[in-house]
């Protein structure tokens, strides 16, 4: 057991030190002459519930931490709303830099990226996969088995799907909107409220236990 924790701490310390050293990407430069930190992820390496955003924005890339931002605000109402505190989830996104301007995701830059996202995964082997947003939704769709099952954001979020990876039968699926979405709406942050409630289902008091 012992080993498989050390497996996991080891292989989430490779994928931050080549993303550190990510020089191929679009986005280093950028890094580099703004100062920016890599976003990698934060929270329990052990979690069972791991929510994928999209990319960080400048508090985020300032700071090196996922969602410590005006959306991440959001997201810890939406976290204390199904009492489930931040640190006992894995927080991440696709991209690991931020995009000038936070423009959209490139396809070339998810096709980059995304690789890192899909050891995270391996390594922290979660039970429930939450993607935040249209662009993680539609990454982890194709990626994992559910691309025949992607419909716009605005019919799939707050459903829960499941589908199968190497190490699990059955890992949970739930896409939801992008917490920005309820910066400026209140009605879109009910909504959101709605949708996390489905979550609730899959804390146990064992996730509650969860640190890394
Ligand atoms: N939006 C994201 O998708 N991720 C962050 O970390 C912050 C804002």
């Amino acid at each position: 057991m012992t080993t498989g924790n050390g497996n996991r701490e080891k292989e989430l310390r490779s994928v931050r030190d080549e993303i550190m050293e990510l020089k191929e990407s679009p986005l280093y430069a950028y890094r580099l002459a703004n100062h920016y930190n890599p976003v990698i992820g934060q929270g329990a390496h052990n979690a069972d519930i791991m929510f994928v955003g999209e990319a960080p924005g400048k508090n985020e890339a300032e700071q090196g931490r996922p969602f410590c931002g005006a959306a991440g605000k959001i997201l810890d109402e939406l976290l204390s709303s199904i009492s489930l505190p931040r640190e006992k989830v894995y927080i991440t996104n696709i991209l690991k830099d931020r995009p000038p301007g936070n423009r959209d995701p490139l396809p070339q830059e998810i096709e980059l990226y995304a690789p890192f996202l899909d050891r995270q995964i391996e390594a922290i082997k979660p039970r429930v996969l939450a993607t935040l947003g249209r662009f993680s939704m539609e990454y982890i769709f194709k990626r994992y088995g559910l691309g025949d099952k992607l419909e716009k954001i605005s019919a799939t979020h707050g459903k829960v799907f499941s589908t199968t990876f190497r190490w699990k039968e059955s890992v949970i699926i739930v896409p939801l909107y992008h917490p920005a979405v309820a910066i400026y709406n209140r009605n879109q942050l009910d909504e959101l409220k709605k949708d996390f409630e489905v979550l609730k289902q899959f804390i146990s008091s064992d996730t509650l236990k969860k640190s890394s």
